[in-house]
């Protein structure tokens, strides 16, 4: 059902040790994936604005996040890359002052 084409929201089964299988939350999707053969595949976050590739730290989410949903110095740091790089298109002329960078 071509309705169907989604990149799947992977969820949990589970708790994280014994897990045996992720699901797709998706409404009409029955997707499942062992666990085993979760690490390195795509899912789409919460957020529903970005997909990302499913890794050890994800995983340790039963509902996992993208990098930039994810309240870790990793996510953080990409968030701000990413501030930098909207604060850049938005206006060029706009000199980048590196001390304007402390949290
Ligand atoms: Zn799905
Ligand atoms: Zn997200």
């Amino acid at each position: 059902m071509a309705s169907l084409e989604h990149t799947h929201f992977y969820e949990r089964v589970g708790p994280r040790k014994t897990a045996k299988l992720w699901r797709c939350k998706h409404p009409d999707c029955t997707h499942t994936l062992r666990a085993d053969l979760i690490e390195g595949k795509r899912s789409m976050c919460e957020c529903g604005k970005r997909t990302f590739i499913i890794d050890a730290a994800a995983m340790q989410r039963r509902r996992p996040k993208c990098l930039m949903c994810r309240d870790t110095k990793e996510g953080r740091a990409a968030q701000s890359i990413s501030n930098l790089l909207d604060v850049m298109d938005l206006d060029k002329e706009t000199p980048i002052e590196p001390e304007g960078f402390t949290e």
